[in-house]
């Protein structure tokens, strides 16, 4: 059973970024709602089993983990941005880590109780699809360490970026 399986409303509220990458006002967007068989067609498997089952990939191979070119990380499912190089950090986990998302209306939460373990899931407010946790042990501003499959993400660089 898909964990992803969740139902979305119609509409959803996200932010947007502007010409500079910057979240934009919030705005009400069609959620974005595939039938487990139109994402199992779309995703190619291991995005499939990230994104729609919840898996976690291994540390320390994902492909973003070493990513520091200014960008967006964007979801791998339906293209929203969720994340950007701004707040990006090592964090010797092994698996790309922010202290903040692109946007809080973009990452959306619920309480995982899966593995013996009581943890914060965090999931894509458009599509549903499963992004990783959030943890409380992350640096300064805001202590969160949103741990992130590289799966589950697409690298978008910065248009017209200088640096
Ligand atoms: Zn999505």
């Amino acid at each position: 059973m898909s964990d992803a399986s969740r139902p979305l409303p119609a509409t959803v509220t996200v932010r947007l970024p502007d010409a500079e990458g910057n979240p934009g006002p919030p705005e009400a967007v069609p959620a974005v709602q595939k039938s487990d068989a139109e994402w199992r067609a779309e995703l190619d498997p291991d995005a499939y089993r990230v994104l729609r089952a919840a898996a976690t990939e291994r540390p320390f191979c994902g492909r973003l983990l070493d990513q520091k070119s200014p960008g967006l990380y964007v979801c791998a499912g339906c293209g929203l941005p969720l994340f950007t190089s701004r707040h990006k950090f090592e964090s010797g986990t092994g698996w790309p880590s922010f202290f903040a998302p692109f946007a809080p209306e973009n990452v959306a939460e619920d309480r995982d109780e899966s593995h013996g373990m009581v943890r914060t899931e965090i999931h894509c407010a458009r599509c549903g699809g499963h992004l990783g946790h959030v943890f409380d042990d992350g640096p300064r501003p805001t202590g969160l360490r949103y741990c992130l499959n590289s799966v589950s993400l697409e690298f978008r660089p910065f248009s017209g970026s200088r640096t």
